[in-house]
């Protein structure tokens, strides 16, 4: 089957994250079987979806290629049908072409066109769930299987150029209790959304000191901040006895994350005012290191190693101790309407992929 062949039947089946994904895990293990692989179905606590594991392990496994299942959810300025691949000139339009169906079409394309038998290694394909809405496919992958492998691929869009860098993410909620009172005795009461306030300009100066550490791997090469939802209030009568406020920032070292963490906590203690604060997410970001790594694929891509900006599966492969580069095909379209991946893109990412398997699997 053709690279672009294999896309289509991937975009044919919905796996915006809401749905399961039996359908495509189906597919995806009756294509690899045959060809020699082991299936290993890893499900979730409710049974409904499935990140699916592919051994070719006769040999010593030293590469694994990974990739998500689902998709963003289509938005309503799509103008073609996003379960339908269409093709215009060199554009294969469809949900998930980029992001990233088109780069398991080229994984398995490639497997299919490497004889894997005359090979001295093996390797693995990795199938996660859930990575468009909480990361939680690959977590519980990780925590359930020990994956036997140096190297990780991740298929993810770069436009084929190798990523060695995704940043760390945190979020945090903190809810300022406060006193309510008349609104024309603000003397008798504690304005919540004050006390917000002065706590997000303590921490806007916090950043200024933080993002004094550099890491030039990354596009913005320091930690940035997002306050990102403010509620509070009631009546335009009532001083606000609550406000709720969330907040997210991503870093570009492995300790500042909890670091940062640690700076809010004194702020807030410092400001003598009620709180309730919870970490709701803490992700370290993703700096690959290892050289024969890099070289190879620098040689094998002609591209420099780069960081995104964004937070990807890679940080819990760098997390369990895996060498992780992100690598695939796509056109930079990932979640927005009209996705598309070009004919051209699929054709080098799979020269690409075999040469990266010829030369770490040899
Ligand atoms: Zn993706």
């Amino acid at each position: 089957m053709k690279t672009a062949q294999i896309l289509e039947k991937l975009v044919k089946f919905n796996t915006v994250d809401d749905k399961d994904n039996s359908g495509i895990t189906k597919f995806l293990s009756t294509f690899l079987t045959p060809l020699g692989f082991k299936i290993q179905m890893v499900k979730n606590k409710t049974n409904n979806k499935i990140n699916l594991l592919a051994k070719y392990n006769k040999k010593k496994p030293v590469l694994t290629f990974s990739g998500h299942t689902d998709t963003v959810p289509e938005t309503t300025q799509w103008t073609q049908d996003p379960f339908n691949l269409t093709s215009k000139g060199d554009k294969l339009y469809g949900l998930g072409t980029s992001d990233m169906k088109g780069g398991i079409a080229s994984i398995l394309a490639t497997i299919q066109n490497t004889n894997l038998n005359k090979l001295n290694k093996g390797l693995n394909l990795v199938f996660t769930y859930g990575e468009e809405v909480d990361l939680s496919g690959v977590q519980d992958f990780l925590k359930k299987v020990k994956l036997k492998t140096k190297y990780v691929i991740l298929a993810e869009d770069t436009g084929l150029k190798p990523r060695t860098g995704s940043k760390g993410a945190y979020a945090i909620k903190i809810e300022f209790q406060g006193k309510a009172a008349h609104g024309s005795e603000v003397n008798k009461g504690v304005n919540a959304i004050l006390i917000a306030q002065e706590f997000i300009e303590k921490v806007k100066k916090l950043f200024v000191k933080v993002q004094q550490q550099k890491n030039s791997l990354f596009a913005i090469p320091f930690s940035t901040l997002n306050i990102a939802k403010i509620a509070g209030g009631d009546l335009i009568n009532r001083v606000p006895a609550y406000c709720c406020l969330d907040l997210e920032y991503r870093t570009v070292t492995q300790i500042q994350g909890i670091r940062i963490y640690q700076e809010i906590l004194k702020i807030l203690q410092a400001m003598n005012c009620k709180f309730k604060i919870s970490l709701d997410l803490q992700i370290r970001p993703m700096i690959t290191k290892n050289k024969d790594f890099i070289s190879v694929l620098e040689k094998i891509t002609k591209a420099k190693v780069y960081g995104g900006n964004g937070t990807t599966e890679g940080s819990f492969y760098s997390k369990y101790g895996y060498d992780c580069i992100i690598l695939g095909p796509g056109s930079g379209m990932a979640h927005e309407p009209n996705e598309f991946i070009t004919k051209n893109q699929l054709i080098e990412a799979e020269q690409v992929y075999k040469k990266v398997i010829t030369t770490i699997c040899k």
